[in-house]
């Protein structure tokens, strides 16, 4: 079986990959199909987007597209960054000018108001065939944890360095993979995912 993972991001298709480890799939990613129109996440919602890609993937490339929607809700920020948490900033804003936003919005909140969560939302999308409708499935994966006041650690990628899991005293990005896999809200839906492939096949 082949699955395209919808994204263009490196370091999340590196997490996605790992992350399906040792199901007996071909992983491909958009890279392989570079005639797949970009795909603008302009949902309100995590599900609203992976839908929306795994879609447009599936229906370009015929394969099982499998998309991941993800971001960084502050309770104290009502849900904030949230859907935006790429975008946070601005529209082309990165990593570094997203988590400085970030702290400087949060400068004031004791340690008691900072408590947030990482969402993943993965919605996987099979095209159609002569015999059979177009599927969808959808998976959610969270972890809970707080905001520091300072970046800390060089691993991983957005929020990583200022995200500290519940029950940890280090950040994501202090993290090896292999940490931050069994712990993150991208491992939780994914292991959800996988579980599905193996009671379906
Ligand atoms: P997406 O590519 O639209 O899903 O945007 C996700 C954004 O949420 C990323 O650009 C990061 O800013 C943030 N994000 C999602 N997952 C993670 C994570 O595992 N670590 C750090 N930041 C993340």
């Amino acid at each position: 079986m082949e699955i395209v993972l919808a994204t263009r991001n490196k370091k999340k298709a590196e997490e996605m990959s790992r992350l399906l480890n040792g199901l007996d799939i071909t992983i491909l990613t958009l890279n392989d199909f570079p005639y797949c129109p970009e795909v603008e996440e302009d949902e309100d919602t995590f599900e609203g987007n992976a839908v929306k890609k795994a879609m447009a993937v599936a229906r370009c490339t015929n394969k099982i597209a499998v998309a991941d929607d993800s971001g960084l809700e502050v309770y104290a920020l009502n849900g904030a960054p949230g859907v935006m948490s790429a975008r946070y900033a601005g529209e082309n804003a990165n990593d570094i000018v997203n988590m400085e936003k970030l702290l400087v919005e949060m400068k004031d909140m004791p340690d008691e108001k900072r408590g947030a969560r990482f969402v993943c939302c993965i919605a996987v999308v099979s095209s159609a065939t002569e015999s059979s409708d177009e599927t969808t499935e959808i998976f959610f994966g969270y972890v809970e944890g707080r905001i520091g006041r300072e970046p800390c650690g060089i691993t991983g990628f957005g929020y990583d360095p200022v995200f500290y899991p519940a029950g940890y005293d280090r950040t994501f990005a202090e993290m090896s993979p292999e940490q931050k896999d069994a712990l993150s809200h991208r491992g939780d839906a994914l292991r959800k995912f996988k579980d599905y492939i193996k009671k379906t096949r």
